[in-house]
């Protein structure tokens, strides 16, 4: 009996026979093993007199026929040239893997040229950059033995396997997301849509197809408007994460800031077939103009700056307390009533009307919107945008003075 190879799997192989043959040719064509096995293998096969190791040595010839069967195998020293020759009916091979791989040719998976699969950096370069073991195509991954670079071991198949699924879970994650954003408004609108057309086709002058433009264009705002929340700061504190923040060289809020904002262009890809969907359901009344789509862009931005503060500052409130969860809460409720979220606030009585024109609020969800689908006149559209500055700027030294403070609270061990 003789088995091919030098690495770990030749390694165990020859001690697991060595308990059941008399003995057991090892054909290496290394001059050694310690480069390629492990310690305790080289340790074990030292220790088996049935084990005969015959280093600098490759197969030159296999003698039988089919019928047969092995018969014979003729090997030579590498260094002398001396050719042996030895009656041996089994041979085991451990010469290295073979990916089964070969039938991805042609679908544009990048192959390396052993045969395995390329993932993440290994992927030829292209407009897109792959995750660590996604391969050249978006969605496929590999992982195991046939990923080109894999340590070929089993834990490290079993843990590729596991991050392939979490990578998965953060696509999947976005879109359910997206769904969960499109449910509250989709509520909304089919609740107005409904009173409309009951009410003889609108409700106080608004019609169910405003209501669908308004609810649509609200999918947008929302996605935009959401911010560092003050949720947010209670978590960073909480899991120790503020320490290491606070070594940046400017302050975080503009992290935060720039955090988000890159987020939204992910947002925004995603809610344009949402959009396409809900307009060939609910048919939106929107008909804007140059300007107003201009103003439209500016402010959506402007909900977000505004947004931001004001949470931001509520959240400073955790260095004080662990129930700033409450305070959010109330700011929350508050914001839905008051801001356009719940109901477009032309809806709303009269004194609600005017105490939202003087509040935050109205500026991060209604206005924006309105902005887009009502039809307003330059002035009003400026206004807009205006009070979003204002109210940013009030935002902005709100918070600084609340930094200040709560700042001066702040203790961490080791930090
Ligand atoms: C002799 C030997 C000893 C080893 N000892 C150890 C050890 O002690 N410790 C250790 O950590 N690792 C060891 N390994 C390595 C370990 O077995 C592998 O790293 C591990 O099995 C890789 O897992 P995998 O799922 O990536 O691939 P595999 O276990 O090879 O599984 C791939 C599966 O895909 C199937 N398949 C292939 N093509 C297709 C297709 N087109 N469609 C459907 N199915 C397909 C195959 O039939 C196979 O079932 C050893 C390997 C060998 C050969």
């Amino acid at each position: 009996m003789a088995l091919l190879g030098g690495g770990n799997s030749a390694g165990q192989a020859a001690v697991f026979l060595a308990s059941h043959a008399r003995h057991v040719r090892m054909l290496v064509r290394g001059s050694g093993l310690s480069s390629t096995m492990s310690r305790y293998l080289i340790d074990r096969i030292a220790a088996s007199p049935n084990i005969e190791l015959l280093s600098d040595t490759e197969v030159v010839e296999l003698l039988g026929t089919t019928d047969q069967g092995l018969r014979g195998v003729r090997w030579r020293n590498r260094r002398t040239g001396a050719e042996e020759q030895h009656a041996i009916a089994h041979l085991f091979l451990f010469t290295g893997a073979d990916p089964a791989a070969g039938w991805l040719t042609g679908c544009g998976i990048p192959l390396d040229e052993k045969g395995f699969i390329r993932t993440g950096a290994d992927v030829p370069p292209a407009e897109r950059v792959p995750l660590p073991l996604e391969t050249g195509i978006e969605g496929i991954f590999a992982a195991g033995d046939v990923r080109c670079g894999s340590v070929k071991r089993v834990g490290a198949a079993i843990g590729e396997g596991a991050a392939v699924v979490a990578q998965l879970q953060y696509r999947v994650a976005q879109y359910f997301y997206m769904l969960g954003m499109v449910a509250e408004p989709v509520i909304y609108l089919v609740v107005w849509s409904t009173i409309a057309e009951q009410n003889g086709g609108a409700v106080n002058g608004i019609t169910a197809g405003q209501f669908a433009a308004y609810y649509i264009v609200w999918t947008l705002v929302r996605n935009m408007n959401i911010v560092f929340g003050a949720p947010f700061w209670e978590w960073r504190i909480r899991e120790g994460r503020l320490a290491g923040d606070l070594l940046r060289p400017l302050n975080i809020l503009h992290y935060d800031l720039a955090y988000f904002a890159g987020w939204k262009f992910v947002v925004v890809a995603l809610w344009i077939p949402i959009a396409l969907g809900l307009s060939a359901v609910f048919h939106p009344d929107l008909h804007p103009s140059a300007l107003q789509i201009v103003v439209f862009i500016v402010a959506i931005w402007g909900a977000y700056f505004v947004r931001t503060m004001f949470q931001a500052t509520i959240g400073m409130l955790n260095f004080w307390t662990t129930r700033g969860a409450a305070v959010f809460d109330l700011y929350m409720a508050i914001e839905m009533l008051l801001s356009g979220r719940l109901v477009p606030l032309k809806l709303m009585p009269g004194w609600v009307q005017t105490l939202a024109d003087f509040l935050p609020f109205k500026w991060t969800f209604g206005s924006p919107i309105e902005s887009l689908v009502s039809d307003m006149s330059t002035r009003s559209l400026l206004l807009g945008l205006g009070a979003q500055v204002m109210w940013t700027a009030i935002g902005y030294v709100l918070f600084t003075f609340a930094w200040r403070a709560a700042i001066k609270r702040f203790s961490a061990v080791g930090a």
